[in-house]
Order: C-alpha cells, then structure tokens, then sequence
C-alpha cells in the first residue's frame, strides 16, 4: 500500500454510511491514483459521503465507468442498497420498449392521492454525470437533448425553457408548483459538485397542461418526468412509456444512447437510481394511518420510501401528507415497480379506510 494512499485515507470514523461500510484501507490504497476516461477518481465519487456522516449510501458515481473501475467498493454498496441484488452475477431487465398495458385501468381513489408522478434518470453518450462533467459536456448534453425534445409529438409535444432565460418569479413558481428542480441546496447534492456553474445549461421542457416533462442538467444529464393531480396510474404510466419511447427514438436517430449495462441497468449519478431509475410516487394524505405507531414500519414493508412532499431533503405540505415511491428500482422492470406502489398504495387507503370506521386493521399490515 502506498504511504500516499494511506496518509490520505478519509476519517469516516462518525460515519455510517454502506460506503463507509464497504470501504477499507486496502481497496482506497489499491484505487489510489486510477481515473477513468473522463479523469473520475474515487475520491470524487466518495467526496459527498465523507462531507456528509449523516449520508445512507455516501457515494456517487462521476461518469458510467465509475461503476466498474472501482467496482470493490461500488458493487458491494450497490448489493446493501438494492435489496441484495448482486452486480457481479444478477442481470437487470431492459426492455427496449416500455408497455403501459401491464398495469391496471382503475384509478386508486383520489380523494387520498393528491397526485402521482412517475420519472427517471437517463444519461447520455460517453459523457461524464453531474458531479465530474466539464461545462462543455454540460452544453452538449442540453444541446442534444433539445434537439431530440424537438421530435416529441403528440400529447408530449412541449417546448423547452433553459431556466437562465426565466425571471426568478418563473422559475420560483415552477418550483414551488413541483414540476421545476431548484439550485442544488441540499449538502449531498452540493458536496458531489452538482450545483457547478449554476445555472448553465440547465432547464426543463414541458408540454401545455405539465404532464410531461423532462429536466435537463439536474442530477442526471435527463430526468423524464409524467405527472398529474389525482390517481390515476394507467394515465400517467401511458404518457411516461410514450415520453421514454419517443426519447429514446429521437436520440437514436442522432447517434446517442441511453447508458447502461446489462448487470446495473441504466446507469445514473446516484447508486439508489441503478436499474431502471424510475420513481414512481404519490402524494397521499393518510391522516388516520400516519398517527398509528406502525405506520413507519408498514411503510418499509411495502417497500416503499417515504418522503415530504416539498421533494428529497425539503418538508411536507402537511403533518398527514407524504411522498410514497417505490424503494427498489433494480433488478425488476418498469411496470412491475408501477404496479408495486399501485398495490401497495391501495392496501394503505384500505388500512386508512378501515381506522376512518372505528376498525382494526392488524389483519391488513404486512408480516
Ligand atoms: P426526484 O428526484 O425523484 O424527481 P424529488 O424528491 O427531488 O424527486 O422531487 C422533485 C419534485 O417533484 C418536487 O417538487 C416534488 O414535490 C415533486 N413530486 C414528487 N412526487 C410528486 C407527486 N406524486 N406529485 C406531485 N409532485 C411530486
Ligand atoms: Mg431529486
């Protein structure tokens, strides 16, 4: 091991994070030095766990190489995360179409579910994510992009808007609305290099009633985004498989690729987003449900994640309103994870139903 590495090796001793887990002295010393071809080096990749002990998974990846040049420490994480899916040997399905007709027509009952949305992360060509991109891969991500955004037809037909061009009431009103990304404000977006040369090259495309979108030069080089007031995951699910087809298509009449990898999916800035990257949540007022002790660990049951309302890291429009999206995105397809928080999601109105009535619920909650 060289001295250099060791005298450079990170205090993690606060930490508790699956980096901090699956990191020894060893493998740091054996990545000493080693950068991929955008010139990622482990130290950029873990930079935001060390800063922050409070971290979960406290490592990002710099571009898709990432991933398999420092793979000792980034498989392991990968398998804490995902629910002991295991790089090395599992393989994550990739369809080359999305099909909406997998999950059911019913709606789920709107006056518990205020909205839904559905998004994911892409990356595109050989360019480096967020953390470590130059700003001239930056402006070629959003240059790309909108060309392809400019074949989109139909009910995703929009227009794109770089949030340079837009008056800081606009942009405020976009946020606060829920379709628009902020300037990175939280630690672990900021300790990774994500809110970099602010605010260039970054904007979003939306069609005319805002349910398809797409955030360009966010935590990932795309996010596509289908969302609407109410409950009804059939439509949302509908426009998002045709938002990602049509995407999908446009870049590849222009010679670009979604990245991916047949054992981590599609491959994001963040670990929590390998496989398919789809979030699909909604937001939900369980008034009864949320005061009963339980409710934390059904919710996890479920596998699902629970977050405010205002977006990761911001607070809740309510003490009895929360953003519930599915906690695993790897290793299972597109439909299968919409149709997991659509079940899920239905057994906790049940549940919420049941206590409106004066009744118990202990047959419902999950073993
Ligand atoms: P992600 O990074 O998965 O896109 P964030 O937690 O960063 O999600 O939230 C991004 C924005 O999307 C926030 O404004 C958040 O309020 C909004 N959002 C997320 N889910 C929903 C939903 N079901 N309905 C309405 N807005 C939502
Ligand atoms: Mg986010």
């Amino acid at each position: 091991m060289s001295k250099e590495a060791l005298e450079n090796f990170p205090d993690l001793s606060k930490h508790h994070s699956f980096m901090k887990q699956h990191m020894t002295k060893e493998i740091y010393a054996a990545y000493y030095g080693q950068k991929t071809n955008n010139g990622v080096t482990l130290d950029h990749c873990i930079q935001t766990g060390i800063d922050d002990p409070t971290l979960d998974v406290g490592m990002v990846a710099g571009d898709a190489e990432s991933y398999t040049k420092f793979k000792d420490v980034f498989f392991p994480v990968v398998k804490s995360y995902h629910n002991g899916y295991d790089p090395s040997k599992d393989t994550h399905p990739l369809p080359d179409v999305l099909d909406p007709d997998a999950i059911p027509d019913t709606p789920l009952d709107d006056k518990y579910i205020i909205s839904s949305r559905m998004r994911i992360g892409r990356s595109i060509g050989d360019f480096a994510f967020a953390p470590s991109c130059t700003r001239r891969q930056r402006r070629e991500v959003e240059r790309i992009a909108t060309e392809a955004l400019k074949g989109l037809t139909g009910e995703i037909k929009g227009e794109y808007h770089p949030i340079s061009g837009m008056t800081p009431e606009e942009e405020e009103k976009l946020i606060s609305d829920h379709y628009l990304f902020a300037k990175p404000a939280s630690d672990f977006m900021r300790n990774a290099g994500m809110g970099r040369d602010w605010p260039d090259s970054r904007g979003i495309y939306y069609n005319e009633g805002k349910t398809f979108l797409v955030w360009v030069n966010e935590e990932d080089h795309l996010r596509i985004v289908s969302m609407q007031k109410g409950a009804d995951f059939k439509a949302v699910f509908t426009r998002f498989c045709q938002g990602v087809n049509q995407m999908r298509k446009q870049l590849k009449a222009a010679g670009h690729n979604f990245q991916s990898s047949p054992s981590l999916g599609y491959l994001c800035t963040c670990p929590t987003n390998l496989g398919t990257s789809l979030r699909c949540s909604v937001h939900i007022k369980l008034t009864k449900l949320c005061e009963d002790p339980r409710f934390k660990d059904i919710v996890k049951k479920l596998r699902l994640d629970k977050r405010g309302t205002g977006g990761e890291y911001r607070a809740s429009a309510g003490p009895d309103i929360f953003d519930l999206s599915n906690l695993d995105r790897l290793g299972k397809t597109e439909s299968e994870l919409v149709q997991l928080v659509y079940n899920a999601v239905k057994l906790l109105i049940e549940m919420e139903k049941r206590l409106e009535a004066g009744k118990s619920i202990d047959d419902l909650v999950p073993k």
